[in-house]
């Protein structure tokens, strides 16, 4: 758009004004004003806004050169385009003088209408040119103002941002380390929890043979009581003894297999076996204790059970007695059956419900009964008896192997214990074989043997002792593992078995037995028959008795009968 050029004539002389303006009035977009002297000139300046001043220098007052000084004094005037006129006589010297005080042109008077005109348009044009640039400046600075006010905006931003996001840093690493403290501090307590669990489980097996130990002979003694004579009423006291003695022992044995698993000293020894004969033994070992109660037992195997399998069958044997005793103990009428079937997926997988039409247990008490300790009913267990373990150590087994086990139960109506194992599949020529020797062969005339027994506490070696007072066998006794060696090779000829006890000072079983070994292989001598007595009823504890050579094991307490079948076997 074309801007409006506004000129001021400053001039004392009005006609030289006036032509001045009728000349300029030719001009497009210009604007005229007057001053008749250099102050209305000042005044105007200030008053209107102008682009060029013709200015005339001879004035009365303030003339051309002192005007235009004043004009370049201001911030606000100072760049307005003054172009000086003056008369041609003076021109010279006015126009050195002229250029001093900042003019940019002169005229001369008389004024040349057609220069006049060219000049000022001219001046028109470049002042145009000036808006022009002026603008496109104006709003380049204008564009550089937004894009600086974006940028600290943005900046701002960034920085907000780079805080918060620090923030947001600091928290995650106060998390993280806070994490870590108390990840920390969770593995410390759990390796303090298992330290004190691994000591109380220690704990509770040493106590547990402690007590087993002195239990051996309770119940023996009470076993020889009960062999000789007496009148009703002792005999009664006597079977009361043997019981609390026996029940007493079965809980030591629960609390030394728990303490054990908790320990996490319970290694599976998987053997093949026959699962369908399993279910039969156990059907047998409770048949009579299921008639006593004077109700049926009995078992139901799905056609698809494999003949044989590969898993631990002691384990899987112990939580089905287990089960099964239960049953038998919780059931006054009806029956008791145990199912096994088979199932095959990824793995192949034994399962077995044992069934009752028992007392059942309330609902409130199912969620618990696996717990240690946990029994139904308080008055329950005081008239059944039981040490609520029972279970605790079947889901415990069950957990090692992998399965599972459940219970579903109505009161009054009945119990089904659920437990699944996996298994493999085994040869049938897995199975071992068994052996005629290990069965007693009890009804034989019995042959007397010379017995060595090696005992170190004086309650057991009367025990055994008393056992065999009336057999024709002969018994020498010594009481560690060192008196045991030099008797064993002094009389290695004339002896028939040992009966070797484990835990022993001075020198172990193990360690009697393992010098034994290696004295007849060194001396080439055949090797005497020896018999381990240990007070662990744990398959580990038999294995390590038949690694170091024994030949048989046994565990504490002794029972007469057991002793004598297995003497028999030597005989
Ligand atoms: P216990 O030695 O007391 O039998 P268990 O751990 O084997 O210990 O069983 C815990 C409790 O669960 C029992 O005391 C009894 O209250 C309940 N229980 C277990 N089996 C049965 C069942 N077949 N019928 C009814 N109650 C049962």
């Amino acid at each position: 758009m074309t801007q409006l050029f506004r000129i001021l004539i400053v001039d004392d002389n009005a006609n030289n004004r006036f032509t001045l303006k009728s000349v300029l009035t030719r001009l497009d977009n210009c604007q005229t004003q007057e001053a008749a002297s250099g102050d209305e000139a000042l005044v105007a300046v200030i008053e209107h806004q102008i682009d060029l001043i013709l200015l005339d220098i001879q004035m009365p007052g303030l003339d051309g050169f002192e005007t235009a000084r004043h004009l370049k004094m201001s911030a606000r005037t100072r760049d307005i385009p003054i172009i000086f006129v003056t008369a041609v006589f003076k021109a010279e010297e006015f126009i050195r003088k002229g250029y001093k005080v900042g003019a940019i042109d002169y005229l001369t008077k008389p004024i040349d209408d057609n220069q006049l005109i060219n000049r000022i348009q001219l001046y028109q044009r470049l002042f145009q040119r000036e808006r022009h640039v002026r603008d496109a400046l104006n709003a380049l600075q204008e564009k550089e103002r937004q894009l600086q006010k974006i940028n600290q905006e943005l900046d701002q931003r960034v920085q907000q941002r780079t805080h918060s996001l620090k923030l947001k840093n600091q928290h995650l690493e106060q998390e993280i380390q806070e994490r870590k403290r108390v990840g920390n501090a969770l593995k410390h307590a759990m390796k303090k929890a298992e330290a004190a669990n691994k000591a109380k489980s220690e704990f509770l097996a040493t106590m547990s043979h402690e007590i087993r130990t002195p239990m051996n002979v309770v119940i023996g003694m009470s076993d020889l009581l009960l062999d000789s004579t007496l009148d009703g009423e002792q005999k009664q006291f006597a079977e009361v003894l043997q019981n609390a003695g026996r029940s007493l022992l079965d809980l030591i044995n629960d609390i030394l297999d728990l303490s054990r698993i908790e320990a996490g000293q319970v290694d599976l020894s998987p053997t093949p076996f026959q699962a369908a004969k399993l279910v039969q033994q156990v059907v047998e070992i409770l048949e009579i204790k299921a008639a006593e109660n004077g109700i049926h037992l009995s078992c139901e195997i799905a056609e698809d059970v494999p003949e044989s399998v590969y898993g631990d069958n002691s384990r899987i044997r112990q939580i089905l007695v287990n089960l099964v005793g239960n049953a038998v103990k919780f059931t006054e009428q009806g029956s008791v059956t145990i199912q096994l079937s088979y199932h095959h997926t990824d793995v192949h997988q034994l399962n077995f419900v044992v069934k009752d039409t028992g007392i059942g247990i309330d609902k409130k008490h199912l969620d618990s009964i696996f717990n240690m300790f946990s029994q139904a009913d308080s008055s329950v267990s005081r008239r059944y008896g039981g040490s609520g373990l029972g279970l605790t150590i079947s889901s415990r087994l069950v957990g090692l192997m992998g399965g599972s086990i459940r219970v579903e139960s109505t009161l009054g109506k009945g119990s089904a214990f659920y437990f699944s194992v996996p298994v493999h599949l085994a040869d049938r020529v897995d199975i071992p074989a068994e052996s005629p020797e290990t069965k007693p062969r009890s009804g034989e005339a019995v042959k007397a043997l010379h017995i060595l027994l090696v005992e170190d506490s004086p309650d057991n070696q009367l025990l055994i002792k008393t056992y065999l007072k009336k057999t024709p066998h002969t018994l020498d006794i010594v009481s560690n593992g060192v008196e045991a060696l030099k008797t064993m090779i002094n009389n290695h000829d004339t002896l028939d078995l040992v009966l070797m006890d484990i835990q022993m000072p001075v020198m172990d079983g193990y360690a009697a037995t393992r010098a034994i070994r290696k004295w007849e292989k060194d001396e080439s001598r055949d090797s005497l028959p020896v018999l381990a007595l240990t007070a662990f009823a744990l398959e580990e504890e038999k294995q390590k008795c038949l690694a170091v050579g024994c030949n048989e094991h046994m565990t504490k307490p002794i029972r007469k009968k057991i002793l004598m079948d297995m003497i028999a076997q030597f005989s």
